[in-house]
C-alpha cells in the first residue's frame, strides 16, 4: 500500500494529506486558511475568515425546531516553514518526511471540513453546522482568545484534538502560574557580616518556604488528579558566588486545577504558608505571593446529553468509547468561559477523532484507519444529535 493509493480511495486522506502539505506553524497559518477557503468556494460552502484570521463556516439548519451544533479545531502546527512530504509506513501509518506531521491538528480539521461538504450537500433534517478552525493553538490560544464567539448560536462544541480515537474529554485542568518571593532586609558579607542575627540569606528562606509548600497530587476523584501543583524553578544569588549573604530569592510554581473551588482551596493554602513564614520571619524577611491565571478551568457540567449519545455512536461504529478528564489545558478551556450569542453558556468536549501518535515530534503520525473510523463516528454522532 502506498500514500498514492490511499489518497486515491479515500476521500478524507486526500483532503488531510493536502492539508498537512500546508506548512502552517502558529502564527503563519495563511496559506492553510486560504487553501480552505479555496476549498469552500469550490463546494458552495459559506466560508469567512474573522478579523483575526480564524475561519469560520456555516452550515445553515434546514429544520428550525432542532439546534445546531459546533466544531473546533486549530490550524497551526509545531514545525517550521519547511516542505511537508507525506508517506505511508509498513504499518498502515502516515508520517512526514523529516518533520512533524502536523496531524495535531490536521487531522481534526480534515474530518470537520469533509463532514462540512458532506452535509451542505445531503438532504438531511438538521439545526445547522458551525465549524471553526483557529489560529495559534499551540503557543498562546490566540486565535481563540480573539474570536467573536458571540457570532455563535451553538451551546455544544466539540473540540476535534484529543490525540486517540474514541476520547470525549469532559473536564480538563486550568493554569495558574504562583510567584514567590522572598526579600531579606539585610545581606552583606558572608564572612564579616554572618554572626550578624539579623542578617538571613534568602537562599536558605526560599528553602524553607518551599519546605512547607505542597508539591505534586493536592486533590483527586476517582483515581483522576483534580489539582496539582508543581514547583519550575527557584532562584537565588549566584551559584559561583559565595561571599555574599543573598536579600532576594524566588520561586515559580504552575498550578493546574480542573475545579475552581479546589484551585481556590490550594491557593488558601499557599498563601497562609507565606503567612506563617511572614510571623516567623517578621524581624529579618518578608515573603509575598502572586498568582497569575493564564488559562481557567474547563469543569465538567451537569449535562451528560453529549457524553451519551457520543457513547452510543461510538459503540455504534466500533469505537471504544472513551469518557474521561484532562489534566492540561486545550482551547475547551476558553470556550467553557464564554456565551454564545444566545447567552448561554458554551458546553465544550475535547473529542478524539484520530489517532496521532508522538505529537510536536518528527516522528509524529497518524494511523489513517482511526481517521476514517471517526468520520464514521462523527456522522453518526451528528446523526444522534439531530434526531
Ligand atoms: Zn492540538
Amino acid at each position: 500500500m502506498t500514500i498514492e493509493k490511499i489518497r486515491k480511495d479515500y476521500e478524507l486522506i486526500d483532503l488531510f494529506c493536502n492539508l498537512a502539505e500546508v506548512p502552517s506553524p502558529s502564527m503563519h497559518e495563511e496559506k492553510v486558511a486560504e487553501w480552505i477557503k479555496n476549498y469552500c468556494d469550490k463546494n458552495e460552502i459559506s466560508c469567512k475568515l474573522d478579523d483575526f484570521g480564524n475561519v469560520v463556516i456555516n452550515i445553515p439548519a434546514t429544520d428550525q425546531t432542532k439546534a445546531p451544533m459546533m466544531l473546533s479545531a486549530h490550524m497551526d502546527v509545531i514545525g517550521d516553514d519547511s516542505p511537508v512530504k507525506t508517506y505511508l509506513d509498513e504499518n498502515d501509518n502516515i508520517h512526514a518526511e523529516g518533520r512533524t506531521l502536523g496531524g495535531d491538528d490536521k487531522a481534526g480539521v480534515a474530518n470537520a471540513l469533509l463532514f462540512a461538504k458532506e452535509l451542505a450537500h445531503s438532504d438531511m433534517k438538521h439545526g445547522g453546522l458551525e465549524v471553526m478552525f483557529t489560529r495559534d493553538e499551540e503557543n498562546n490560544l490566540s486565535g481563540i482568545r480573539n474570536a467573536n464567539l458571540k457570532n455563535f448560536n451553538s451551546k455544544y462544541v466539540l473540540v476535534l484534538d484529543s490525540d486517540t480515537l474514541g476520547q470525549c474529554e469532559i473536564s480538563g485542568a486550568s493554569y495558574t502560574l504562583a510567584k514567590f518571593k522572598v526579600h531579606s532586609f539585610k545581606g552583606g558579607h558572608s564572612g564579616i557580616d554572618i554572626g550578624d542575627k539579623k542578617r538571613a540569606n534568602a537562599a536558605k528562606l526560599i528553602a524553607d518556604l518551599i519546605s512547607d509548600l505542597p508539591q505534586g497530587v493536592f486533590y483527586e476523584e476517582d483515581g483522576h488528579v483534580v489539582t496539582s501543583c508543581n514547583i519550575g524553578g527557584i532562584s537565588a544569588g549566584d551559584i559561583k558566588v559565595t561571599n555574599i549573604i543573598n536579600t532576594d530569592a524566588q520561586a515559580n510554581y504552575s498550578i493546574r486545577s480542573s475545579s475552581r473551588k479546589k484551585e481556590e482551596e490550594l491557593k488558601s493554602k499557599m498563601t497562609l504558608t507565606v503567612d506563617e513564614f511572614n510571623i516567623k520571619n517578621k524581624e529579618i524577611a518578608k515573603a509575598t505571593v502572586e498568582f497569575e491565571e493564564h488559562l481557567p478551568p474547563f469543569e465538567k457540567v451537569d449535562d451528560d446529553y453529549i457524553p451519551t449519545i457520543f457513547e452510543a455512536a461510538a459503540n455504534k461504529v466500533g469505537v471504544k468509547p472513551d469518557i474521561t478528564s484532562f489534566h492540561a489545558g486545550a482551547e475547551t478551556h476558553i470556550y467553557a468561559n464564554k456565551t454564545n450569542a444566545n447567552n448561554e453558556k458554551f458546553i465544550p468536549y475535547l473529542i478524539g477523532l484520530a489517532t496521532v501518535c508522538n505529537m510536536h515530534s518528527k516522528n509524529e503520525y497518524l494511523e489513517y484507519k482511526t481517521i476514517l473510523k471517526g468520520h464514521e463516528l462523527l456522522t453518526e454522532l451528528f446523526k444522534e444529535y439531530n434526531k
